[in-house]
């Protein structure tokens, strides 16, 4: 077989541990990033520094390559649509579209008849107060949003006074889910029925930040397939190829609602690199570019932590023992509420 090299668009900790999981197969990673400093830079063997919607390094870029995929969702759409008529991108452009929105994201999984909270499209705080059913809630942007960025906690309309709301920006405010706990479920599609599918994953999340993730999740048997069937409904929806995060709420009633989806590999299956015989990396490797489905297996069970500012500094200099792994995403800059690494325990099945 002729040598793959794989185009990987962003350069941060998903990106790194994708081109180590690609080297494992012996694949060669060209990674496109408009950070000069990009952490994925000390994994890849290509590297290319440029704008994602300047043309010309992006054609640069993919006349490099023979398959592009990405490390996350917020590419521009236009930007990933001309790259597919060059390349194949997988997963596909039109994916992104749906997920790059909250409102669009949201009204596709409703569309399936799968559950999320109630939400609402808002425009101006007038819609606020036409949709006081919603709250407690939180508004979030409709684009760009991660680790809990443009989101506002509204108990009430007067809590607005807090904020200062850019409403030339699209929200949507969802109601608040009285929270059990939360889990995802981490799935690689290959193709027309063709998956590997993790065992639902718990997470624990503080101030919006995912904080710590393990298997097995502590729900009941029903939870777990039911989550497990919208994950493979969403992605056989989507066409999907490469590997796929939808993230649950549960509430104090059990009831399962699906939070987002996440088009790539996702911070909760950090812990299949060491639990499984093959990670979420590695499987989203193997399906972009069309190499061998394997049967992929637990191994043991595992908790991640992950490593949020100043906690990496702590972790750089201790001993880490035998059922521990630390990963180090050698960022340039400390900073509060940055993921800097993780550390995942491995526990006998
Ligand atoms: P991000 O795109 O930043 O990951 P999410 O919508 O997943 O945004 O929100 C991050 C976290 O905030 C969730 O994992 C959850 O802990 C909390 N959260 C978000 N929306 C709700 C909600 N409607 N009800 C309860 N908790 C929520
Ligand atoms: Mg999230």
């Amino acid at each position: 077989m002729t040598k793959v090299n794989l185009g990987i668009i962003g350069g941060g900790q998903l990106g790194s541990l994708l081109a180590m999981a690609a080297k494992k197969l012996n694949i060669k990673t060209t990674i496109f990033s408009d950070d000069e400093e990009a952490p994925a830079k000390n994994y890849c063997d290509y590297f290319i520094f440029g704008n994602y919607q300047n043309d010309e390094q992006i054609y640069n870029f993919i006349e490099k390559v023979d398959v592009v995929t990405f490390e996350f969702e917020n590419i521009p759409y236009d930007t990933l649509k001309k790259i597919n008529l060059k390349k194949k991108v997988y997963p596909n452009p039109e994916i992104n579209k749906i997920v790059q929105n909250r409102f669009s994201e949201k009204n596709f999984i409703n569309k399936l008849n799968i559950k999320t909270t109630d939400y609402k499209f808002i425009k101006s705080e007038l819609d606020i107060k036409n949709n006081k059913n919603l709250l407690p809630g939180l508004l979030k942007t409709c684009t760009l949003g991660y680790d809990g960025k443009g989101q506002f906690k509204l108990n009430s309309v007067s809590d607005l006074i807090n904020f200062k709301i850019d409403y030339k920006k699209e929200f949507i405010l969802e109601k608040l889910i009285d929270l059990k706990k939360e889990i995802s479920v981490v799935l690689t599609r290959f193709n027309k029925n063709s998956y590997e599918t993790y065992e639902p994953i718990e997470n624990v999340h503080k101030e919006q930040i995912l904080r710590s993730s393990k298997i097995p999740a502590e729900v009941s048997n029903d939870l777990s397939l039911s989550s497990k069937k919208c994950a493979i409904q969403i992605a056989e929806e989507l066409n999907y190829v490469g590997t796929l995060c939808v993230e649950f709420f549960i509430d104090k009633k059990d009831n399962l609602y699906v939070n987002e989806i996440a088009p790539r590999v996702h911070n909760s299956g950090h812990l299949t690199i060491n639990s499984h015989n093959i990670s979420q990396f590695e499987n989203h490797i193997r399906a972009v570019c069309e190499l061998e489905k394997l049967n992929t297996k637990k191994n043991f069970n595992a908790q991640m932590i992950n490593l949020i500012g100043d906690d990496i500094l702590k972790y750089r200099n201790k001993k880490i023992s035998e059922n521990e792994f630390f990963f180090d995403y050698k960022k340039t800059k400390v900073k509060p509420k940055r993921k800097m690494g993780h550390l995942t325990k491995i526990f006998k099945i």
